[in-house]
C-alpha cells in the first residue's frame, strides 16, 4: 500500500485524487501538510564526516592488538601501544585533540570502576568508558542530553581470551568511530541542548560498561532524551548485505514499566509507542530530511533475535534508547580467532569492513544529535480529550519549559501503521482538533522552533 508518508501536499493529493479519497479528508489538512526543514548548518556539518578519518580510527583501534576488556592496561601495555589501557588512551587523546580544536568545547571524563568476577570476568577489573561532553549554550535546554556510543573492548572466539589478535574492526571499532567523528565534527558547532559521545568498555564481557554509565545517569539525574547505540555498523562487505539500509533496533514495552503503565499500554493499543521507538521514528524521518545515503530500516524488536546491546543497559535504567547495526552480519568475521578454513577466511578484519558505509551511518547519528540538541524541549503533559464522544480529536499540551518552541505540528497514523503519516502544524496554539477518530489512529505532538528543528513527539495521555 502506498504510504503518504509526510509528502510534498500537492503530491499527496494528488495521489488522493488518483485513489479516489480526497474527499474523505478535509482539503485545510492538505494544504498544511509540513515539508521537512534541513538545516544548512547541520547539512554542512555531515559533509565533514570523512569516510578517511573512519578508516584511520578503526585501523588506529584495530593496531592495539587486542581490546579485550580483560587484556593488559598497565603502563608498559599502554607505553607499547597494546591491549585495552593502550585503546582507552589513545580515544581520551582523541576527544582532547578535538577540544583543543575548538578552544576546548568538550570536557573530556572517564568513568572507571572495578567490576567484580563474574562468568567473563576471571578476576576484579578495572573498567574505563571514555566520554565528551559537549554542553548545551541555553541553560535551560544544556539539562537535555542526547548520547550516541560504541563499544571499543573486542573478543575472539573465547571471550577470557585476553592476549590473541581480537582486531573487533565491525564489532565495535566501527560504532567507537562513529561516535569519535560525530565528535570531531559536531565540537565545530553550537547547540542550546548537550550532546555526549561516550565509547564505553565491557560490552563482550556483560554490558558492564555501558551498565555502569546509564546507572550513573539515572543516580544522577541525567535527563537523557536519546540514546543511539552504534554496535556492527560496519557494512561487512559480504554478498547478502545492503550498504543501502542500516537496522534501527527498539524495544516495544518498555524495560521499566510498571503494572499500572502495562494497563494503560494495553487499553489503548500503545505497544507501538515506546520513547525508544519514537526515537527510531525520528531517526528516520531525520535520515530521510537530509537525503541519507542509507534508509533506517525499522525493526520493532529490542534487538536482534535473542541477542542485546548497551542500548539494552540505558532501556532497564528507563531511557529512550536504539541500537543502530548493519542490514546483515556475517558470523565468520564476528568472535572468531583469525584463521582459514576450507577457504573460508574467519577474524574481524578491516578489510572487510566498507567505510563509507559507516561515515554514512555516522552521518544519520550526527544529524539525529544535531536536530534533537538544536530542538525545543517536547511539548509537556500531552492530553487528548475524552470527555464526550465525537468524531474529532482534540489534544492539548502544556508549553515547553525554555520557552523556545515557536510552534507544534500534531502527527497521527493508522493504528496498523508502522510510521507516521501525516502532520498538521497549530502554529503557537496548545490546543488542536484534528477531524479524524482516535479510535482509528495514534496521535503526537511535537514542538517545533523558530528554524524548524523538531523535538521527539509526545504521545497523549487520556485525559477524562
Ligand atoms: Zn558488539
Amino acid at each position: 500500500m502506498t504510504c503518504f508518508c509526510r509528502m510534498d501536499p500537492r503530491r499527496f493529493r494528488f495521489l488522493l485524487l488518483a485513489v479516489g479519497i480526497v474527499g474523505v479528508l478535509p482539503s485545510t489538512l492538505l494544504a498544511q501538510q509540513t515539508g521537512d526543514f534541513a538545516d544548512p548548518q547541520i547539512k554542512a556539518a555531515l559533509q565533514e564526516i570523512s569516510a578517511g578519518q573512519i578508516q584511520s580510527d578503526i585501523e588506529k583501534l584495530v593496531s592495539f592488538q587486542t581490546r579485550s576488556t580483560i587484556s593488559a592496561q598497565d603502563g608498559a601495555s599502554i607505553s607499547a601501544g597494546r591491549g585495552i589501557g593502550a585503546a582507552r588512551e589513545w580515544i581520551k587523546s582523541e576527544f582532547e585533540r578535538y577540544s583543543r580544536d575548538c578552544g576546548g568545547c568538550l570536557e573530556v571524563k572517564t568513568d572507571t570502576f572495578t567490576q567484580p568476577v563474574s562468568e567473563r570476568v576471571p578476576s576484579p577489573t578495572e573498567l574505563t568508558n571514555v566520554y565528551a561532553v559537549l554542553k548545551g549554550t541555553n541553560a535551560e535546554d544544556a539539562k537535555r542530553i542526547v548520547l550516541v556510543t560504541g563499544h571499543y573492548d573486542s573478543r575472539i572466539s573465547d571471550p577470557l581470551d585476553k592476549t590473541g589478535f581480537a582486531p573487533g574492526a565491525n564489532d565495535d571499532a566501527s560504532g567507537t568511530a562513529v561516535s569519535l567523528e560525530c565528535a570531531r565534527v559536531l565540537s565545530k558547532l553550537k547547540f542550546p541542548g548537550t550532546i555526549i559521545f561516550l565509547t564505553v568498555a565491557g560490552e563482550e564481557q556483560g554490558l558492564y560498561g555501558s551498565k555502569h554509565v546509564a546507572e550513573l545517569a539515572k543516580a544522577q539525574g541525567w535527563q537523557i532524551e536519546a540514546v543511539l547505540n552504534n554496535d556492527i555498523v560496519g557494512g561487512d562487505q559480504s554478498p547478502g548485505q545492503d550498504p543501502k539500509l542500516v537496522r534501527v533496533f527498539s524495544e516495544s514495552i518498555p524495560s521499566n514499566t510498571t503494572e499500572a503503565q502495562l494497563g494503560m499500554i494495553r487499553a489503548l493499543g500503545g505497544e507501538n509507542d515506546s520513547a525508544s521507538r519514537e526515537l527510531a521514528r525520528y531517526i528516520a524521518q531525520t535520515a530521510r530530511t537530509y537525503q541519507s545515503e542509507v534508509t533506517p530500516l525499522l525493526e520493532f524488536r529490542r534487538d536482534r533475535y535473542l541477542r542485546s546491546g548497551d542500548h539494552t543497559s540505558f532501556n532497564e535504567q528507563g531511557f529512550a534508547a536504539v541500537r543502530l547495526t548493519e542490514f546483515q552480519e556475517n558470523f565468520n568475521h564476528q568472535h572468531q580467532n583469525l584463521r582459514t578454513e576450507n577457504g573460508t577466511e574467519y577474524g574481524d578484519l578491516p578489510k572487510f569492513v566498507n567505510f563509507d558505509y559507516v561515515a554514512n551511518v555516522a552521518r544519520v547519528n550526527a544529524a539525529t544529535l544535531a536536530s534533537l540538541a538544536s530542538a525545543p524541549e517536547p511539548p509537556q503533559n500531552v492530553r487528548l480529550e475524552t470527555r464526550g464522544l465525537t468524531n474529532d480529536s482534540t489534544l492539548d499540551w502544556d508549553a515547553t519549559a525554555d520557552g523556545r518552541a515557536s510552534g507544534y505540528e500534531v502527527s497521527w497514523r493508522a493504528t496498523a501503521a508502522p510510521d507516521w503519516e501525516h502532520s498538521q502544524s497549530v502554529s503557537k496554539a496548545l490546543k488542536a482538533t484534528i477531524p479524524v477518530s482516535k479510535d482509528n489512529v495514534i496521535f503526537a505532538v511535537q514542538a517545533a522552533d523558530e528554524a524548524g528543528h523538531r523535538s521527539l513527539p509526545i504521545v497523549p495521555v487520556p485525559e477524562r
